[in-house]
C-alpha cells in the first residue's frame, strides 16, 4: 500500500521551525488543511536561541513568497538592512586594516570578471571601491533604497539585520493566521518508531501522541530526532574553525539619532571576533572566541575593551558553540533543518540562508509517499553536505588567508593541515587565475557566489599572477565597466536617504 505524505510534523519554533513551516505550507497551501496539514510543536519551556540577526539576501524572495509584508517586517522584528560586512583587522591587524564583502555583484559581473583589470591598474581604490557602489554606500550610512521603492526592491542588493527574539513570534503568527500552520505547544518527552525504524509518532507531555508522515527536526543543538532519536553522528570541524564559544551582549545607542550601520562589523581579537550588529533600538554584539586559545575572563576583557564605556556594567550572555554537522540530514523519515543539523560559527550569517535553502528544497520536493522518500532524502544529504563544505572552505578562507602572527590563534590558522584540500587547491589555482564561475560555483542556489570569494580574497590582500597579454582583449570592456561603476557610486551616494531616516518612514508610513 502506498502512504502518502500528508501529515508534516516540525518539532521547535525557532527561526527555522518558523521559517520550515511558512515554506513548506505556503507551497502547499491549496492542499492545507484537507489533503495536507503542517503542525508545529514547541516546547512551552525549552527557550529559542535567540541570537542570529545577520541574515542573507535571500530571506527578501523567501519572505514575499511565504506573504510576509516587508513593511511588518520593520516594525514587528526591530529590523534594518544590511548590506555587506566590514571585515577589521583580519589581514594585518593593523588599525587602518578593512575590507568589505558588500551583497552587491561587482558591476557586469555576468559579462567579465574584473579582478585580472583591478590587479594590473593602479589600484588606488580597494577592490570593493572599483566595483562595486556598496562599501561606500556602506560608509556614508545610506540605505540601500528609497521609501519610493517597492517592498522586498532595492537600488542595492540587500538582507536584514534583526531581533531574533522577534522573528520567531513574528513568523508564528504570520505562520497560523494566514497559512494554516497548526501550532501545538507541549513537550516532546518520547518518540515512538514503527518497526521500520521510522518514526511513527512523538509522545507530549501535555498535549498527548502526535503522529507524522514527514518529521522535521528543528529542536536546535539538541537535535532530538536525528541526534538523539535516530544516532545520526555529529562531525566535528572544530580542527578548521577553531572558535567555540560566544559572549553575546546587547548595547544601547547613544542617542535616538545615532548613525544605524547596514553593514555587520566583524572586528578579528587575538583569538576570534566581535560581531556589531545594528538594529534600529539597539546594538547587537558578541565575541567568537577560541576556548583553547583564550580564556572566558580574557575574552570578555577583550569585549568590554572593544564597547568601551556603551557596554559598561552589561549583562554578557555566554553560548557554547559546536562547530559542524549531522553526517546525514535527512534519514528514514525525518530531517533536521537549523541548529539541530548543524552550525559552524556566525561569521558570514551562513546559518539562516541554508535553513531557507534546506525548507525550499523539502517543499518543492515533497516526497508523494514514503515509498520514494529515499530518493529524495539521498538527493537532499548529498547538497546539503555539499552546502555545509563549501560554506567551511568559505568561513576558512577569511583565516587563511591573515598575515597575522601576533597570537597562536592567528598562527595556527594558517598551518596546511587545518585548511580542507579542497580550500589548498583552489587557494593554489588561484594565485593564477582568480575566483570565476569554473570553480564549480555555479550550482543552483549556491551560499556563496565566486564574487564573495573574490571580494575575501583581493580585500584580505591576496594576489593573482596577472598575464597583461591575456586580458588585453577585454581591456577596454573592464575600463567601460570600471567607470560605470564610478558614474553608479556618485550617482547612489547623491540619491539614497540615510539609513535611519528611511527606517524611521517605514515604520511610520510603510513602504
Ligand atoms: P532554536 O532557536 O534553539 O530553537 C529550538 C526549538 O526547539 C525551540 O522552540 C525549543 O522550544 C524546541 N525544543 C527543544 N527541545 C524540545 C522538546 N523536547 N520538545 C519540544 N520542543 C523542543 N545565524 C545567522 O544566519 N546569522 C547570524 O548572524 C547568526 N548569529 C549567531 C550567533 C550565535 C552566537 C549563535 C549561537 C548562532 C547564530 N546564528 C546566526 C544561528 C541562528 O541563531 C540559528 O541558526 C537560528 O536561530 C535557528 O535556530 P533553531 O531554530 O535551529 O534553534
Amino acid at each position: 500500500m502506498v502512504t502518502r505524505t500528508r501529515n508534516i510534523v516540525i518539532v521547535g519554533g525557532g527561526t527555522a521551525g518558523w521559517l520550515t513551516a511558512g515554506i513548506i505550507a505556503a507551497r502547499h497551501r491549496s492542499r492545507i488543511p484537507h489533503d495536507f496539514t503542517v503542525t508545529l510543536v514547541e516546547s512551552p519551556n525549552v527557550p529559542i536561541i535567540g541570537v542570529g540577526e545577520g541574515t542573507w539576501p535571500t530571506l527578501r524572495s523567501t519572505l514575499k513568497k511565504i506573504g510576509v509584508s516587508e513593511t511588518d517586517l520593520f516594525r514587528e522584528c526591530d529590523a534594518s538592512f544590511k548590506q555587506g560586512a566590514l571585515f577589521a583587522k583580519w589581514a594585518t591587524g593593523a588599525e587602518d586594516d578593512a575590507y568589505y564583502h558588500p551583497l552587491m555583484l561587482p558591476q557586469g559581473f555576468a559579462q567579465l570578471n574584473l579582478v585580472p583589470h583591478w590587479l594590473k591598474g593602479d589600484r588606488g581604490k580597494s577592490f570593493c571601491d572599483a566595483v562595486c557602489a556598496q562599501g561606500k554606500i556602506c560608509d556614508d550610512g545610506l540605505a540601500p533604497k528609497a521609501i519610493t521603492t517597492p517592498e522586498y526592491e532595492g537600488a542595492a542588493n540587500y538582507a536584514y539585520h534583526l531581533d531574533a527574539g522577534k522573528f520567531a513570534p513574528f513568523l508564528q503568527r504570520h505562520c497560523c493566521e494566514k497559512l494554516g500552520v497548526r501550532h501545538i505547544l507541549a513537550d516532546v518527552r518520547n518518540v515512538t518508531l514503527a518497526e521500520t525504524g521510522d518514526i511513527r509518532s512523538i509522545v507530549t507531555e501535555q498535549a498527548g501522541e502526535i503522529d507524522g508522515d514527514l518529521f522535521v527536526d528543528c529542536t536546535g543543538f539538541r537535535s532530538l530526532l536525528l541526534g538523539e532519536t535516530l544516532g545520526v553522528p555529529f562531525k566535528e570541524c572544530g580542527d578548521v574553525l577553531f572558535c567555540d564559544t560566544a559572549l553575546a551582549v546587547q548595547v544601547p545607542y547613544e542617542s535616538e539619532a545615532s548613525p544605524i550601520p547596514s553593514q555587520t562589523i566583524s572586528t578579528a581579537q587575538s583569538a576570534g571576533w566581535i560581531w556589531d550588529i545594528g538594529l534600529p533600538t539597539r546594538r547587537g554584539t558578541g565575541h567568537v572566541f577560541s576556548s583553547r586559545h583564550i580564556s572566558d575572563d580574557e575574552a570578555e576583557r577583550e569585549l568590554r575593551a572593544y564597547l568601551g564605556a556603551a557596554g559598561r556594567d552589561l549583562p554578557v550572555r555566554k553560548i557554547k558553540i559546536r562547530s559542524g554537522h549531522r553526517e546525514t540530514f535527512w534519514k528514514r523519515n525525518c530531517v533536521a533543518v537549523g541548529l539541530a543539523a548543524g552550525f559552524m560559527e556566525p561569521l558570514e550569517s551562513s546559518a539562516i540562508v541554508l535553513i531557507e535553502l534546506s525548507a525550499k528544497m523539502i517543499a518543492e520536493q515533497m516526497p508523494a509517499c514514503r515509498e520514494v522518500m529515499d530518493v529524495i532524502a539521498a538527493r537532499f544529504n548529498a547538497t546539503t553536505q555539499y552546502r555545509w563544505g563549501r560554506i567551511i572552505d568559505f568561513l576558512k578562507l577569511h583565516y587563511a588567508l591573515t598575515k597575522r602572527t601576533d597570537s597562536q590563534f592567528w598562527r595556527d590558522n594558517v598551518l596546511p593541515e587545518t585548511i580542507p584540500e579542497r580550500l589548498r587547491e583552489l587557494l593554489l589555482l588561484w594565485k593564477y587565475q582568480s575566483p570565476w564561475f569554473h570553480d564549480e560555483f555555479d550550482r543552483i542556489d549556491e551560499v556563496f557566489p565566486a564574487a564573495s570569494y573574490q571580494y575575501v580574497l583581493y580585500g584580505m590582500g591576496f594576489r593573482t599572477e596577472v598575464e597583461p597579454q591575456a586580458i588585453a582583449g577585454e581591456a577596454r570592456l573592464a575600463e567601460r565597466v570600471m567607470r560605470e561603476n564610478a558614474v553608479q557610486t556618485d550617482r547612489l551616494r547623491t540619491g539614497l536617504p540615510r539609513h535611519r531616516d528611511l527606517i524611521r518612514k517605514i515604520v511610520d508610513h510603510g513602504l
